[in-house]
């Protein structure tokens, strides 16, 4: 009997985002942008989160679409201080920021390299509850609500790490 192999699926709205991007007249502000981190997850941009969506010449300046992550969540403001500041470095004269709530992001949005870059970090991507230090899915729920409100913190039964878990949205 064969193996039924897997293979991750790419979320029709990251595939999109990739394709705007690609096809995109402005590549130097996206490459810009690439600068500009998860201000609670250094280690991601916007662009790996999915939050950064379009980026559009506008009349006398450029315009950002941004979907916020979860609806509220205090980075927002930072995030989008963040995106006018770089672009303002970049040369460009007016940043107008639209922010696009439908569709709702999901943690879907982040590609594989953003769900290892997490990992990476210490903290448990959305896919699945699984140590950072260990790799034991053997872990219990401390709080719903860990260092931020988008994640859970976790204790690993295994190694007895606390950790934090990426909640899936
Ligand atoms: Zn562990």
């Amino acid at each position: 009997m064969n193996a039924i192999v897997t293979l991750p699926l790419v979320h029709a709205e990251r595939a999109a985002l990739v394709r705007r991007r690609r096809d995109s007249a402005c590549a130097e502000l996206w490459n810009a942008l690439d600068a500009v981190k998860d201000p609670e997850i250094p280690v991601l941009s916007l662009y790996d989160l999915g939050v950064l969506r379009d980026i559009r010449r506008a009349a006398d300046g450029v315009t950002v679409v941004l979907s916020p992550t979860y609806s509220g969540c205090p980075a927002m403001e930072t995030m989008e201080a963040d995106v006018r500041r770089q672009l303002l470095a970049a040369g460009v004269r007016q940043v107008v920021i639209e922010r696009a709530l439908s569709p709702p992001w999901t943690t879907d949005w982040m590609d594989a390299r953003a769900r290892l870059a997490l990992k990476d970090y210490g903290i448990a991507p959305p896919d699945t509850v699984c140590c950072p230090q260990c790799g034991s899915h053997d872990a219990s729920v401390v709080s719903d609500f860990g260092s931020t409100a988008c994640k859970a913190l976790y204790r690993c039964n295994a190694c007895l790490e606390p950790f934090d878990h990426f909640k899936p949205l």
